[in-house]
């Protein structure tokens, strides 16, 4: 069995048998009530779901839904943070009436992480930069940091009292306190948004890799539990795959930073990884040519359909240049590379113009939630 750990990072081999095994449910069957479906709706990326139809209900319908999510500021943006954040900024999209609740997970930070509030403060100010370089709406967001929403805190403590240690370790296995009370946090982050001050009740998005699933599991056991209490929706959810770490093998993490790169590498730093990756490719050129390249086991397709191709017909070409030995993986790495460089370059630019936007946005979203938190 797939073990999923949010905390970890080994990837997934079979995502069919999350389906029987977690009952996490397909996408496929709901890309026709998209009206414009995203290219990782498109794409097979986002693959599964938890009640994904009360969303499209509610863009369909006109009503107010949240997308939630957040990243843990222990470093720079990295890929699978803007995996995640690409999710959020679509789904924003897709009505006036969504807002966006993204969490600085400084709580997590310091229990996974050991790093103090005043480190994760600076960090947090530059990860806000890049969600909003990649699109996001800042008329429709909120952002805060877990440490300083008390409604966030005061709901863990809550949960805390519902849920046993052999819980816990259910969904997560055996894990240090610090960890089960990160756990317990993120519950109240995902179901913050649906708090009477916030708006109440509502449909609530989560979008996040598949890893992610043991949070999304815990607080829908949660919003089961204190239904009577606060009338909870269950979280809604939506996974998407993991990308393949440059180095081959696992899942891209930060922890392991030679297995991607950062939205703050310079193109050059980010060119050498893609250069050096771990591919799919034969030994030969000769035994390429015949039998063609595996791109299901390479990080370096990973960067096309995941971030990078110009369109679906670019991913289709690729993969089918790999498997028919028309393309090399020399000359693959040099389109990637071509294409990380242009989005870097672009990106930092973009950044640099946003970082007192990001800071503006922080002290917004913190004054509104401190108004409503009365
Ligand atoms: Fe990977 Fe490209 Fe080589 Fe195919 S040709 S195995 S996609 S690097």
């Amino acid at each position: 069995m797939d073990k999923l750990d949010p905390w970890g990072t080994s990837s997934i081999k079979d995502y069919s048998r999350l389906q029987t095994e977690f009952g996490i449910e397909p996408v496929a069957p709901l890309v026709s009530r998209f009206k414009k479906p995203s290219p990782h709706v498109r794409r097979g990326i986002d693959f599964g779901q938890r009640d994904l139809v009360r969303i499209l209900d509610a863009v369909d319908h006109n009503k107010p839904y949240a997308v939630m999510s957040g990243i843990k500021p222990d470093g720079a943006f990295h890929l699978g943070n803007k995996m995640t954040a690409d999710d959020i900024i679509y789904f924003q999209s897709l009505s006036k009436k969504a807002m966006v609740y993204y969490a600085i997970a400084d709580v997590e930070a310091y229990a996974d992480n050991g790093l103090s509030f005043a480190e994760t403060s600076k960090t947090a100010v530059r990860n806000v930069a890049d969600i909003l370089a990649l699109g996001l709406d800042p008329d429709h967001a909120l952002v805060y940091k877990q440490s300083e929403e008390m409604r966030v805190m005061r709901m863990a403590t809550v949960f805390s009292k519902g849920v046993t240690n052999n819980m816990l370790k259910a969904i997560y296995g055996e894990r240090q306190i610090g960890l089960y009370l990160s756990a317990l946090v993120q519950a109240g982050d995902i179901l913050m948004p649906q708090l009477p001050e916030l708006g109440g009740p509502k449909p609530v998005l989560v979008p996040v890799g598949a890893d992610q699933d043991p949070h999304i599991r815990l607080s829908r056991d949660l919003a089961a539990k204190y239904d009577s209490e606060f009338g909870f929706f269950p979280p809604s959810a939506i996974y998407h795959r993991l990308e393949l770490a440059l180095t081959g093998g696992y899942k891209m993490s930060k922890r392991l930073p030679e297995s991607g790169f950062t939205l703050d590498d310079s193109p050059t730093e980010a060119a050498k990884r893609v250069r050096s990756a771990f591919t799919g490719g034969r030994d030969t050129v000769e035994e390429q040519r015949r039998l063609g390249g595996r791109p299901q086991i390479c990080p370096v397709y990973d960067l096309y359909p995941f971030h990078f191709a110009k369109d679906d017909e670019h991913v289709e070409k690729v993969y089918h240049e790999c498997t028919k030995g028309i393309r090399l993986c020399g000359e693959c790495k040099l389109e990637a590379v071509g294409l990380v460089k242009e989005f870097l370059e672009e990106h930092h630019r973009r950044r640099e113009s946003l970082m007192k936007d990001a800071g503006e946005l922080l002290t917004k979203s913190r004054n509104y939630l401190l108004a409503t938190g009365k």
